[in-house]
């Protein structure tokens, strides 16, 4: 979550409840996820943007939730952001576990008119902005902050461990491309580097926020 003197963004919405995925062992989720949001202080209703750093079946799932028999906007009020090449290649994909997410998950808030497809170095405001970090996915995109003169980069999966800090070859099977990946990882990190970037990762474990520092001829991360 977000939160700027304008808006609420949250970034990437997890697996979502009620839905049997592969990667939950066929079991639907039944988390206290929207709940927990709620009790930030910003309930699912106060959410003025969505961005979903690529189409994977665990950044969508809170897109939706379940009303009855249907797929809900959870965010009702949102514009939700979704890359156009990555949405683009995503409604093409023949894989039964990606029909169902993009059915569940995508269409309907486009069906809810809620949706923007944007281009991977999308600016929301003078403090938020979509930086294009393709590899992991065709059109995936990290999120930029700057705030009264501090930095921060929300990094979606471009990389999913901090020991890829220290060995950005080191790919994971859900790279679309790995060399793109790879790539990806040794220019965003060469950027990073000795910088007070605060580089906040996806689906590191907490800590999760860290600055990157050279360390000999490669990375660490620093907490
Ligand atoms: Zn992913």
């Amino acid at each position: 979550l977000v939160q700027t003197r304008d808006f609420n963004l949250l970034v990437d919405t997890c697996v979502g409840n009620d839905k049997p995925r592969k990667i939950t062992a066929n079991q639907a989720l039944n988390t206290e996820f929207l709940h927990d949001l709620a009790a930030t202080g910003c309930d699912r209703e106060a959410i003025n943007y969505v961005v979903c750093t690529h189409l994977h079946v665990d950044h969508v799932g809170w897109n939706t939730m379940k009303v009855g028999d249907t797929w809900q906007p959870s965010f009702p009020n949102a514009r939700y952001l979704l890359g156009r090449e990555e949405y683009q290649y995503w409604s093409k994909s023949e894989s039964e576990d990606q029909i169902s997410v993009i059915e569940d998950s995508v269409t309907p808030i486009f069906e809810a008119g809620l949706v923007d497809l944007v281009e991977t170095d999308h600016r929301i405001s003078d403090e938020v902005q979509l930086i294009p970090t393709a590899g992991h996915t065709p059109g995936h995109v990290s999120v930029a902050i700057e705030s009264k003169g501090e930095k921060a980069l929300i990094t979606g999966d471009m990389m999913h461990h901090p020991c890829q800090i220290a060995r950005p070859h080191w790919t994971v099977s859900f790279d679309e491309d790995q060399e793109a990946a790879t790539r990806c990882r040794q220019n965003v990190l060469k950027e990073l580097a000795d910088t007070p970037t605060l580089v906040i990762g996806t689906h590191f474990a907490t800590p999760t926020a860290g600055k990157v520092v050279s360390d000999e001829d490669s990375y660490r991360f620093d907490f």
